[in-house]
């Protein structure tokens, strides 16, 4: 049992994928992302949500992920899409079950054609491009191949999609990186239609380059921490704002993290508190106890620096994060009970801790520290 929950917002989820669709239009497919356990959010609550505001298409990234979408959705109009790992176990699974996923080398492909003759079904694939990731994807040298494997087994491979990965589109930094890897991108998709390929969905942007790079949205985009409220980096966010002459951050955070306080005490001055040494008590201090520390997702890199809410204040974590408890300095707020509300991400009355005010570290922390937060907190839907 864990003594804490998390709450995901049905509003701001249905804010947040209008936003999304609105931004790509009609004709572009909005691809969910929930790897990652739906970016901590949990797949078994956020995909019904999604699905009810319209997601009809899922990336996850492995065969134990997909599973999850199949059950909680069980409907027969969506989509799923494996975009990491698959044991070669697990394709057979994959091709009988209509989920897709990328093929990224040979060896992958051959066994995709294995999988689709044992299950009597073709595989439905999308082959993926290396475009300066240097990750995975076929390379020009296999191109050759990759073709004429393609073309001899037309009745087993079917060819859902081709697409590649950008290396870091949240970033300007990475401006010429990006904008090389879409050039070989397009070289790529010209060579395949020269070879008559009839090109199926094409796709390379997630959250970043959809927002940035309107031109890599091309059939379908893989949104993944837009629709949980988070622009990628603070700079998409001003890029977005400045584009379209907002003030206003459109999205809305889905994620709310509670808990309760577990006990509240005074320490004398010139104590050390929890833990070793890192800190120390200058003058009476006022504490209170917090059921949640790392094994709960709540990072110890957070000692002494992180901030919770209770009774509307912000206030701050003394000594080091335990594995299963933590300490709140409670000086200014003296009225603190046991039983008290505490809020670790999300809102109380004005106040609001955001996932990267967890700490000063940069945005792109929240992908980290979201999916550390373990499947087995309790999940509900709210307003
Ligand atoms: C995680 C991932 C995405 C989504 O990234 P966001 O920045 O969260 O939108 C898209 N494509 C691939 C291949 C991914 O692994």
């Amino acid at each position: 049992m864990h003594t804490s929950y998390i709450e995901l917002s049905e509003s701001a989820v249905k804010n947040n994928i209008n936003f999304i669709k609105h931004l790509i239009g009609e004709d572009v497919i909005f691809s969910s992302v929930v790897k990652g356990n739906a970016y901590g959010h949990g797949i078994k609550t956020y995909c019904p949500l999604a699905y009810k505001f319209g997601a009809r298409h899922f990336s996850v990234s492995d065969a134990s992920e997909a599973l999850e979408v199949l059950d909680c959705l069980n409907s027969k109009d969506i989509t799923i899409m494996i975009m990491g790992m698959i044991d070669n176990q697990h394709l057979e699974w994959a091709v009988e079950n209509d989920i897709e996923f990328f093929v990224f080398e040979t060896d992958r492909l051959q066994a995709a054609l294995l999988a689709a003759k044992k299950a009597g079904k073709p595989a439905k694939i999308h082959v993926e491009f290396e475009t300066g990731m240097n990750r995975t994807g076929f390379v020009r040298k296999d191109f050759g191949n990759l073709l004429k494997f393609i073309k001899s087994n037309p009745k087993d491979i079917h060819v859902k999609g081709i697409c590649t990965h950008l290396a870091g589109a949240e970033s300007i930094a990475n401006y010429k990186r990006i904008t090389d890897q879409q050039k070989k991108f397009k070289r790529i998709i010209n060579y395949l239609k020269r070879n008559n390929w009839e090109l199926p969905q094409i796709h390379m942007a997630s959250s970043a380059a959809t927002i940035r790079y309107p031109k890599t949205r091309y059939d379908l985009v893989r949104t993944g921490i837009v629709q949980y409220g988070f622009f990628p980096t603070q700079e998409i966010l001003v890029h977005y704002l400045d584009k379209h002459k907002n003030v206003l951050n459109p999205l809305r955070r889905v994620l709310s993290w509670k808990t309760k306080v577990m006990d509240v005490k005074t320490v004398k001055a010139g104590e050390y508190i929890g833990y070793g040494n890192s800190f120390f008590t200058n003058v009476p201090t006022k504490i209170a106890i917090i059921p949640v520390g790392y094994s709960s997702g709540y990072n110890r890199s957070l000692s002494n620096k992180g901030k919770v809410l209770i009774r509307g204040k912000r206030l701050d974590v003394v000594g080091t994060v335990n594995m299963n408890m933590m300490i709140v300095d409670i000086s200014e707020a003296s009225d603190v009970t046991k039983g008290d509300e505490v809020v670790l991400i999300g809102k109380q009355e004005n106040q609001e801790i955001s996932v990267s005010s967890f700490s000063d570290l940069s945005q792109v922390i929240n992908y980290e520290l979201l999916t550390q937060l373990p499947k087995e907190i309790q999940r509900k839907i709210v307003l």
